[in-house]
Order: structure tokens, then sequence, then C-alpha cells
């Protein structure tokens, strides 16, 4: 049997895992195409379809325009363009890969909270251009851009959606010494204590922590989930992290507590601008970090990020229920369609 797998976000130059695709009979068609009309001039007979579920707007009626299709496997962990319920009523079982870059995300936190608390780039900034010590003549200089700062063992983190990357994080924390409380309205207190983190409500971690660190899917409860209100709770030496999704914020409210010195400084890896525009006043602050949405990079997590939505797919093409699907309601009358029959 032959088959068409279309891939609509292809990145020039990455590693896709086409070889994957060898012992099967199929084409594959890839390009970059980020409009329900570019999508489905492409991909309207796919068997197939592999792209990023959390921009690319698989809604209602890309979904019902897709004759042939059995998958739509995404690259990303994030699935807020995909409308889950079209796609069971379609037929389609949806994927995405929720566990590629768990080390990498908790990773870049940690960085973070340890860049943010050391005020690392302060110090590096003043001993570049001033040449500054504290050891000879350099004290007076280097506390000036220093001060306050805490010892991190004792600091307390406030981790707001405890579940991977937000468990990822609160472990590594912990092997810190710092104390880590959170707020995830649906994940059991005792849970949270097994994992040896306090549960509070999200009041409490706003005025405790120390740091506050994000990781909540992006969705209408969360969407600017931080205001200006929130900020405004936050301890004026507090640290805010973002690594979820920028809309999760509030901008302009995270950019103004930030000049009024509601809070001390902040680590962004998404904005909602991405890539962050020219003129947003991120940019000229000295003590905010960006990183242009690149918490999930390592070489291990680019293989695994393009090889396991590859793998969804071959086990749909072959009649396999896949692993990461998100909608589970479909599987009934997916299998009775497109499973491996005997
Ligand atoms: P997850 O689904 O494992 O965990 C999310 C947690 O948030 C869950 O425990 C859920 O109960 C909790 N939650 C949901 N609504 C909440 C609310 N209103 N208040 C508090 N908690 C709430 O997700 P994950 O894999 O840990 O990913 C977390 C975030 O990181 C997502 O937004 C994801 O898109 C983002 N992410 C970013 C990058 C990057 O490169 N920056 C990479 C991967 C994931």
């Amino acid at each position: 049997m032959s088959f068409k797998v279309v891939y609509t976000a292809a990145s020039p130059g990455a590693d896709l895992g086409e070889k994957l695709l060898d012992p099967l009979d199929v084409t594959l068609v890839k390009g970059l195409w980020r409009t329900e009309d570019e999508i489905l001039s492409q991909a309207r007979d796919a068997d197939a379809i592999i792209g990023i579920l959390s921009v690319q707007p698989f809604n209602r009626r890309v979904l019902g325009e897709l004759v042939n299709c059995r998958i739509v496997s995404s690259i990303s962990v994030g699935f807020e363009a995909i409308d889950l319920e079209a796609a069971s009523e379609y037929g389609i079982v949806a994927t995405n890969v929720p566990d590629y870059c768990i080390d990498e995300v908790s990773g870049l936190t940690i960085t973070f909270m340890l860049a943010l608390g050391h005020k690392l780039l302060q110090a590096d900034r003043a001993v570049k251009e001033r040449q500054v010590s504290f050891t000879t003549v350099g004290r007076e200089a280097l506390t000036e851009v220093l001060d306050p700062m805490f010892r991190m063992r004792g600091q307390t983190l406030g981790i707001v959606g405890l579940g991977r990357i937000g468990t990822a994080t609160a472990l590594k924390a912990r092997g810190l010494g710092i104390r880590v409380i959170a707020y995830d309205p649906y994940v059991l207190g005792a849970v949270m204590e097994s994992r040896g983190v306090a549960p509070v409500d999200l009041d409490t971690l706003l005025r405790e922590s120390d740091f506050i660190s994000t990781h909540t899917p992006l969705t209408p409860e969360t969407s600017s989930m931080f205001g200006y209100e929130e900020f405004k709770k936050m301890k004026p030496t507090c640290y805010f992290i973002n690594t979820a999704r920028g809309q999760c914020v509030d901008q302009p409210a995270l950019i103004r507590a930030l000049q009024e010195g509601l809070i001390s400084g902040a680590g962004i890896d998404v904005t909602v601008d991405e890539p962050i525009s020219p003129d947003n006043p991120l940019i000229k602050m000295p003590n905010v970090i960006l990183t242009g949405h690149s918490a999930w990079y390592s070489a291990t997590a680019d293989r695994e990020h393009y090889y396991k939505p590859m793998m969804q797919v071959i086990g749909a093409l072959k009649g396999e229920w896949p692993l990461y699907a998100l909608n589970l309601d479909a599987k009934e009358k997916w299998l009775e369609k497109w499973g491996k029959k005997g």
C-alpha cells in the first residue's frame, strides 16, 4: 500500500528522520506552510501529516477537508492550535511529543534562577567593561551591581503548574537546597508532597516566593494568568521566570512591573511576540535574560522532537494506535477504520 505523508513544518537542514520511512512505500511532501489554505493545498489528500500543533491552524475546517488523513502528528509539546473535538469526530488521531525536552527546559529554568540570583550578567558586564575585582579595588564597584544578593540555599521557588517540566524543575531545585512550593489545581496535595513540594494556593505562592516559575499549558484559564495585580503581590526581590508560553503572561504588565521595581528581574524564554520585536522594552533591561524560545533545545532533544513524531506516523500507517495520542476518545472509531486487522 502506498501513502502520502505531508510535513507542513519542515525546517530546512534539519534531520527530520526521513530515513525511517524507507521500509514503507511513502511519498513525502515537505515544506513550511502556515495558513489553512496553504496547508490544505498540500495536504488535502494526505494519509498522515506532521506539523506544529501549537501554531498551525488544524481547526474544524481544515480537519474536515482532509479526506484520507488518519494522523496529525506534532513536533511540539503544545497543541493549542488543533481542534481535538473535531479531530475525534473526523476519526483523526492527533499526537504531540510530551517528553523530548523535559531535561532541557527544567535545566534552563534552574539556569535562569542561578544566573538571576547570582546577578551573573551584571557581574560579567562590570568585569568586562570596568575590569573590577572583588579581591582588590573593585569591591564597591561590584557590590553596587550585585547587592542585594542572597544565599540560594533556603530560598523559595514557587512553581505554577507541577506537570512534567514543573516536577523536573522542582527535583533539580531541591538538590540545590531550595524550598519548593507549588500551585496546581489539578495535582493532588499528597502527590506534590511525595515530590518534596509543598502545595499552596496561588496567592501564597505569589507572596512567599523568591523565584516564581510558570509551567502551565496555554489554556483560556492560564492566558494572561500573570497580570499587574499578580506582580504587585510578589516580593520586590522576586525573580519571575517564564519558559511556558508568552501568552500566559500579560506582557505589558510584566514590563510595567519591571519598570516600577515590583520585581527584581526576569528570565524570559517565551514572549507574546516571537521573534521579539526590536522595540520591546524587555530587550534593554539589564535585569532581564531573554533566550528566544530556545529552552527546549539540545542536540538530543532536537533529534527526538523530529524522530518521535515520525515514529508516531509510521506506527499509525501500519494500523497501530499511537503512544502519544491526545484525543483518546477517537480510539475505538480509529481502530475500527485504520487498525491492524488480524
Ligand atoms: P504538562 O502538561 O506536563 O504540565 C502542565 C501542568 O500545568 C499540569 O500539571 C497541569 O495540571 C497544570 N495546570 C494546568 N492549568 C493550570 C492552572 N490554571 N494553574 C496551575 N497549573 C495548571 O506540561 P509540560 O510538558 O510540563 O509543559 C509545560 C509548559 O512548557 C507548556 O506550556 C509547554 O508548552 C511549555 N514548553 C515550552 C518549551 C520551550 O521551549 N520554551 C518546551 C516544551 C514545553
